[in-house]
């Protein structure tokens, strides 16, 4: 699944090449949002915005329209030249959105729907949404205060709750508790209020780090990559994806199981997260 930095990019990376161009395609296989641009036409509109919140990413059209998009599991959005080959097959396509300058293609996304911007505020599940770890006014309070009134949920799950903080994903589930020492079973009323700094500090600091210009998608270890410049994702993570490995910090073999009920992989080391 993606996580928030890769919907901040991907909202920014669109945002750039979209942003003030008016939509000359509109094309998808969701008969839903075809339905509406059928009645009030996309075509014409200009694009506003394109932005983040959380792991939805929502894209504004003049006239008030706003287009959100869920990327699940294994949705992304594509920009391309007009013209130029795409690199999914055309059945995997959902969305395509085209300016003269620029092509954006979502493929398999799965959630899509057209909202009224000015009823955004009101919309369920966007309106549930914890602090948004990557936005200019996140509010550390508010997720500590969302994060202890889930006393019984072991802190991996309370990670991934979006409900708490938005943002964070399996990847940075795992490494966010390797680097803060915190065992992912422990239930949230174990924990510390110093390690609940930790967890929501680190989390936006990996978060942040990864949306910076130039930096290889989701990195929180740098050790190799200042070495070695090789950039695979077992070189540039602590714990995610290395089990069996030794741990960065005391060599000791690393763990993995699966967590909480939809079964999401932790990656752990049984002795720095006693
Ligand atoms: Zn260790």
């Amino acid at each position: 699944m993606p996580e928030g930095d890769t919907i901040f990019r991907a909202a920014r990376t669109l945002q750039r090449a979209l942003a003030g161009k008016p939509v000359t395609a509109f094309e998808s296989v969701f008969p839903k949002l075809t339905r509406v641009h059928e009645d009030t036409p996309v075509t014409g509109r200009l694009v506003d915005s394109v932005a983040a919140a959380g792991k939805h990413l929502l894209m504004t059209f003049s006239g008030g329209l706003v287009l959100r998009t869920h990327m699940r599991m294994n949705g992304s959005w594509h920009i391309y030249r007009p013209g130029e080959s795409w690199q999914r097959g055309r059945r995997d396509m959902r969305i395509v959105i085209a300016t003269a300058d620029f092509v954006a293609v979502a493929f398999n996304i799965t959630v899509a729907e057209w909202l009224e911007q000015r009823t955004l505020g009101r919309h369920e599940e966007l309106k549930r949404l914890g602090p948004d770890l990557l936005s200019e006014d996140f509010d550390p309070v508010e997720a500590t205060a969302r994060l202890k009134a889930r006393p019984d949920v072991e802190a991996a799950d309370v990670l991934l709750n979006q409900r708490v903080m938005a943002g964070i994903g399996n990847v940075y589930k795992s490494e966010v508790l390797f680097a803060c020492g915190v065992n992912p079973f422990t239930p949230v009323r174990g924990l510390t209020d110093e390690q609940v700094g930790c967890l929501i500090a680190t989390a936006r600091r990996f978060l942040r780090a990864n949306v910076t210009e130039g930096l290889a998608a989701m990195t929180t270890y740098t050790g190799f990559r200042r070495t070695t410049r090789r950039d695979a994702p077992g070189e540039r993570l602590w714990v995610y994806g290395r089990a069996g490995e030794p741990c960065r910090k005391c060599a000791t073999p690393l763990k993995l199981a699966p967590q909480g009920r939809d079964a999401r992989l932790t990656y752990w080391c049984p002795s720095c997260q006693r």
